[in-house]
């Protein structure tokens, strides 16, 4: 009988152990070979962590295939292989304090066995953040750097050195008195955060247009190691170049003619030959001393311009790192230790629509709530139907979020493994699911619009956003109290918000003498804001902080702007036929002017806190660098004079430049640059008679 439970159990967990086998192989090449995870870090740890422990407990178990005793990798065949010399390994992990005490202790423990007594204390460890990027090793031969290759299964990487050459922080020689050295270092490619967001928003912003097609080959990056991996194994370096890849160094595999005893004294070496080291890097003492900088790290990480998944601790003493050795896929003198997953899986129970202040309709997704870095996420936003589609989200679907730069939720994609059977593409709905009406798309553009004007969604975000930071600063009316207040009939546009009596207030929950007062009194104080940010503040298409600010120096009053002609007004600096359109469409909109009409019976009158000034035409076509401080103007101010006049600011000087002009202690670059191609350089003087006579 009891034979018979075992052996039914043994079958159990043999079928469990084939089935994680496959699973994990299969999420093995997504991640390596794909650069495309199909489940988050935590939970193909767990899943590989369950494997070890079942292969453990059966011990019949084969594992010498098994994912579990090998290095993760892949090979792709875009490459040619490299051998490694020496292989190269992974890391072991632990995800809790109690694990870390654990390893030290084996640590100790066969120090002990090998060399006698040892206490933890007297042990040298390093300290080191975990980058988030993946495995590199340069070898260099006589000084110069002649190959760069991926990790790969360990045993083979890939022949990646073309694109390496790209990397500018990769020293590609060594200094002259270094030049007979043979060298390998080893350390992890990343991309720092802002190029990885900024990849994304510009390919988002292809989607949204509708220009990206298969030839550009561009994806969106689950993460900036995925982005740092699809980066560096490209077949065309200058891909890889306009990645803004980087790189830290945290090994030296071989050096010829060097015998280092210490870790910390071989990344000093590299630091002498010229590599950048990661400047977080720390010799301590004991595991409380390791603790507590994981606990700093753990909330500090989003602080650095590279992510991290962990920190890894390594014996420092070479002799020590020898005496205890490796495993066939990892070294025992190091641990990782990795942070809870900043991405989680989780179901997506909806994908709905949100009608925005200009009818714009926004998809976003409805989660099941899920906690990532420490706030609790329900809703994601999915920008528009590009990106549904590009991603190919369903209702249903198990799904990975993460937070965007650390702040935004964002949906990176479903699991396929998981998607029901009777999933269907989500499809964008006709109406407006506020007001029913059918929606439309302007030629060209990818998103949906809600037609009506009167739709309750779109007047209730207006007023939100005319009451917002930016526009007419309005503290303490934000999207709550704007749709309660539409849905009691108080307010119907913004223009209503100047009728409002503090009785009317007094006779709403939740509403009190002060808090009514405080309401009252700050729609009041927004009576006199600028016209910039009325200008804002009125939801005119196209029309941002910065061409209201452009539009509000050229014609000072809103009276101006509405009788300035399309010409007059595209003819502003920064400002162009598509603003100037949105500008003459709002004002030619009997509902728009009726509104104006209402703010200013309600006692709305911007002031002017930006000079009205002549415009010329005077340097017109000339283009102008500025540089260095000047005694009469600002930059600013030195820069709108020039626009005023008719010409262009730019930044960096080149031939088509027609002066320079220079004030006290100007940048070196553009006067080199200036003087290398003959460009003219004036003193503040020359400007000021310059911009009275044009030459
Ligand atoms: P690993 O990332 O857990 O740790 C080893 C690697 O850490 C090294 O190879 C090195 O590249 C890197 N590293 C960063 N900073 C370092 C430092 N200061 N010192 C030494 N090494 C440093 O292990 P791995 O074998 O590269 O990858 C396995 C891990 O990758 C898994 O634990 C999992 O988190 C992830 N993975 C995820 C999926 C998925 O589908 N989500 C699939 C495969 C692997």
């Amino acid at each position: 009988m009891t034979d018979d439970v075992n052996t039914d159990g043994t079958k159990e967990a043999e079928k469990r152990i084939s089935v994680l086998r496959a699973r994990i192989r299969q999420w093995d090449f997504a991640y390596y070979g794909l650069d495309s995870p199909m489940v988050n870090d935590y939970e193909y740890d767990m899943a590989v962590r369950e494997l070890k422990e079942l292969e453990d407990n059966v011990s019949e178990a084969s594992r010498l295939d098994s994912p579990s005793t090998r290095v993760g990798g892949f090979v792709s065949e875009l490459f040619s292989p490299v051998r490694h010399v020496i292989p190269m390994q992974s890391l072991d992990n632990v995800f809790s304090d109690d694990e870390l005490f654990f390893w030290m202790a084996k640590v100790e423990r066969a120090l002990e066995d090998r060399l006698g007594t040892l206490s933890g204390d007297s042990i040298d460890l390093v300290f080191e953040l975990k980058i988030d990027g993946l495995a590199l090793a340069l070898s260099y031969e006589r000084g110069i750097l002649t190959r760069a290759a991926t990790r790969g299964d360990g045993v083979t990487g890939e022949d990646v050195t073309a694109n390496v050459m790209t990397i500018d922080v990769i020293p590609k020689e060594l200094p002259e008195e270094f030049k007979d050295l043979d060298l390998e270092v080893r350390g992890e490619i990343y991309m720092p955060v802002a190029a990885f967001l900024s990849h994304n928003d510009y390919v988002t912003k292809l989607l949204e247009s509708g220009s990206l097609t298969a030839r550009d080959k561009l994806k969106l990056f689950a993460n900036p190691r995925n982005a740092a991996a699809g980066s560096l194994r490209q077949k065309d370096p200058k891909v890889t170049r306009s990645r803004h890849l980087s790189f830290f160094p945290y090994q030296v595999a071989y050096c010829s003619g060097h015998e280092f005893t210490s870790h910390v004294e071989s990344l000093e070496f590299l630091s002498t030959l010229g590599f950048t080291l990661n400047p977080n890097v720390e010799r301590v003492h004991g595991i409380d001393a390791v603790l507590s900088r994981l606990k700093r790290w753990s909330v500090d990480r989003h602080l650095l311009d590279y992510e991290i998944d962990g920190a890894v601790v390594k014996l420092d003493s070479i002799a020590l790192r020898d005496a205890v050795g490796t495993t066939s896929r990892a070294p025992r003198w190091a641990i990782a230790y990795k942070f809870p997953p900043q991405e989680k899986s989780t179901k997506l129970e909806r994908i709905s629509v949100s009608i925005g202040k200009t009818g714009r309709a926004t998809p976003f997704a409805e989660l099941i709530p899920v906690q990532i870095s420490g706030s609790e996420v329900a809703l994601a936003t999915l920008h528009n139907s590009a990106q549904v589609a590009f991603k190919d989200l369903r209702e249903g679907d198990t799904v990975i979020v993460r937070k965007a730069g650390d702040v935004i939720p964002e949906v990176v994609a479903p699991i396929l493994e998981f998607r029901p059977k009777s999933s269907t593409p989500w499809e964008f709905p006709d109406r407006c699911p506020v007001c029913g009406e059918l929606l439309f798309r302007i030629e060209g553009e990818v998103d949906w619009y809600c037609p009506n004007f009167e739709c309750p969604a779109q007047v209730v975000a207006r007023i939100a956003h005319f009451a917002s930071r930016g526009a007419m600063d309005i503290a303490g009316l934000g999207e709550t109290n704007a749709q309660r207040f539409y849905d009691l009939g108080l307010v119907r546009t913004a223009a209503d918000l100047y009728f409002l009596q503090k009785e009317d207030l007094l006779k709403l929950e939740g509403f009190k003498e002060k808090s009514a007062a405080q309401l009252i009194d700050a729609i009041e104080k927004s009576r006199t804001r600028p016209l910039d940010r009325l200008l804002v503040a009125l939801t005119i298409r196209h029309v941002g902080a910065v061409a209201s600010q452009a539009l509000a120096l050229r014609f000072g009053t809103l009276s101006a702007l509405f009788e300035a002609t399309p010409e007059e007004i595209a003819s502003v600096d920064g400002i162009g036929e598509t603003i100037a359109m949105g500008v003459v469409a709002f004002f030619a909109d009997g509902k728009n002017r009726a509104m104006i009409d209402r703010l200013m019976q309600g006692g709305v009158n911007p002031t002017s806190n930006l000079p009205v000034v002549a415009q010329s035409n005077l340097l017109s076509g000339k283009s102008f660098v500025v540089t260095g401080t000047l005694s009469r103007y600002s930059r600013v101010e030195a820069e709108q004079a020039i626009r005023n006049a008719g010409g262009r600011v730019i930044s960096s000087v080149s031939s088509k430049t027609y002066a320079v002009v220079v004030g006290i202690e100007p940048g070196d670059s553009k006067i080199n640059k200036a003087n290398a191609l003959g460009i003219p350089q004036i003193d503040e003087e020359t400007f000021s008679r310059l911009l009275d006579s044009g030459s």
